[in-house]
């Protein structure tokens, strides 16, 4: 067969081609703006043109501090699509982190939303490698600022040449773009995508069986485009010729709402938190989400209480996916097979809120010790995926070797495969809680709570316990309606038929806010911090 390169250039030439008049519609500060595929060909290839200018090199990393729009949708294709390598960067994290990261990746160029800005100026001075600061607005509506060299992205564009081609000659292998996840202790780890690993992803996201997204999508992205590319959705939308949405910054869930009714989303992505405040959208005021086929929702385990409210309260389909920084990130989407469709509906809803089934292309083991689990959705152990789109190193990072071993990927997910081949994650290992020698699975504690009518957000922390080692304490935010009128021992009582007497959290604290991790996942290690001390006082 033919040694063809599968490069990153190549899907946006596909979306000029055949999809020139389908629209991206994108929400930034300065409202809504709609770019047909053939307007964002052109720009890209400007922009591809003027980082040429900028200097940018064959290699290089182009950074990125931005929400999801079009410009940003234009950087993912020129940086590539030239040879450089695009570098997200997750704007959220600390100016300590974010420096950190800028400097690790050698960063050349920075492009900063006009809203970054003053995150950016902070940590300017620590900045050892980045040439040009570009602000991503118009030449008349740029800030005044302490960055030196600064552009304004349209400037910049306007002098850049809209034939310039992409680059021929690249090897599939060669770095696309990267990005840096968190890690427990010590400073973000980066992950490289290869250009073959990007285009095989996208393969991925279009199957039938997994997301199946299509030209007849209409995509909107929430997860942002610097957590793992928002899973790599923009990349096969584009592809594909699906017309996308994306929602910029602080959106709110009236605001995605609005998008969804009056943009016609088809497919939608997000962590959970997302979907639970869009819920609670729902419940309070009414759209229109019938064009809805599907909510993709990975990131933390979506409880099922919120599956069945989506499907049978709205009619939304619900999809739960899992994967990681690591892993581009579909790994495994949870479906039915064909001869589980009589089974009955509980039971249908338990086998969708596991994990899944490991998406075509990848292998996965689950290992115990020296040993794999039995498939009998029991027996735990650590959740081994290798495969094309899997990466096999930290950027020039020595924890390397902790994860990455004898050509796999160790996840630091526990979790069980039942019968079926269905990956469903217990815990990360360091959330499982350890009580007397027995581990408890904080996930199933927080799908129990999280059904309950009066429960917004439930999380569950193992905390250390001078007899247990540790025990688990729940906390609860409570919808607005309920504030004040429930007992924590209704709560208790409703899961209790669920578990054994030992698994009961031992207290359940009603919070006003559950802390949130950069990417919008509970923030358990700070609430194990706060919480460290409770069974000593
Ligand atoms: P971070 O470590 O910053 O959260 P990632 O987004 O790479 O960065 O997180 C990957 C982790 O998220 C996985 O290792 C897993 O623990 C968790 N995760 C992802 N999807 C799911 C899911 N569907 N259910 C439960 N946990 C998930």
């Amino acid at each position: 067969m033919m040694q063809v390169p599968l490069t990153v250039g190549s899907l946006l030439e596909r979306a000029e081609t055949f999809f020139p008049k389908k629209e991206v519609v994108s929400r930034t500060l300065s409202g809504i703006h709609r770019f047909t595929y053939k307007e964002i060909g052109r720009r890209t290839r400007r922009l591809a043109s003027a980082l040429d200018t900028l200097g940018v090199k064959r290699g290089d990393r182009v950074g990125t501090l931005a929400w999801n729009h079009h410009r940003h949708l234009e950087i993912y294709f020129a940086a590539p699509g030239m040879g450089a390598v695009l570098h997200t960067i997750n704007l959220r994290l600390s100016p300590e982190h974010i420096s950190y990261i800028i400097n690790h990746a050698e960063d050349q160029v920075l492009f900063v939303d006009e809203d970054i800005l003053p995150l950016v100026e902070k940590v300017k001075d620590s900045l050892t490698t980045v040439k040009a600061y570009i602000i991503m607005t118009d030449q008349d509506k740029l800030p005044a600022t302490t960055l030196e060299p600064v552009y304004s992205y349209e400037r910049l564009l306007e002098a850049g040449d809209p034939e310039q081609s992409f680059l021929q000659d690249i090897n599939e292998n060669d770095p696309a773009g990267m990005c840096y996840t968190s890690a427990t202790t010590g400073n973000p780890k980066g992950v490289v995508y290869s250009h073959r690993g990007i285009v095989l992803h996208s393969y991925a996201l279009g199957l039938a069986d997994t997301t199946a997204l299509s030209e007849k999508d209409i995509c909107m992205p929430v997860v942002p485009m610097f957590h793992v590319n928002a899973w790599g959705m923009p990349f096969a939308a584009t592809w594909f010729g699906s017309k996308q949405v994306l929602p910029g910054p602080m959106f709110t869930p009236k605001l995605l709402a609005q998008l969804i009714e009056n943009e016609k989303v088809t497919v939608t992505a997000g962590v959970p938190t997302i979907w639970l405040g869009l819920l609670n959208e729902l419940e309070q005021n009414h759209y229109d989400t019938s064009s809805l086929r599907s909510i993709l929702c990975g990131g933390s385990a979506a409880p099922m209480a919120m599956i069945k409210a989506f499907e049978q309260k709205y009619n939304i389909p619900f999809l739960h996916a899992y994967g990681m920084t690591e892993t581009t990130p579909l790994a495994t989407i949870s479906t039915l097979k064909s001869y589980q469709e009589d089974i009955d509906e509980e039971e249908k809803l338990n086998i969708r809120s596991k994990q899944g089934l490991l998406v075509p292309g990848l292998q996965m083991k689950v290992i115990a010790g020296d040993n794999e689990v039995k498939w009998d959705g029991k027996e735990m152990g650590e959740l081994l995926i290798k495969g094309p789109w899997i990466a096999d190193e930290y950027y020039k990072d020595e924890r390397t070797s902790e994860s990455f071993k004898d050509g796999w990927l160790y996840t630091g997910d526990v979790a069980t495969v039942d019968e079926e081949g269905n990956v469903k994650l217990v815990d990360r290992t360091k959330d499982l809680i350890k009580s007397g020698g027995e581990w408890i699975s904080s996930v199933d504690l927080e799908n129990a709570l999280m059904a309950h009518e009066a429960v917004f957000e439930a999380t569950v922390v193992g905390v250390p316990h001078p007899q247990w080692q540790e025990r688990p304490i729940a906390c609860i935010v409570l919808k607005d309606a309920f504030k004040g009128k429930v007992e924590k021992q209704e709560i208790l009582d409703f899961i209790a038929p669920q578990f054994a007497k030992w698994w009961m959290p031992d207290e359940i604290l009603f919070l006003d806010e559950i802390p949130k991790t950069s990417v919008g996942k509970f923030l358990k290690r700070e609430l194990r911090s706060r919480l460290k001390d409770y069974f000593f006082e």
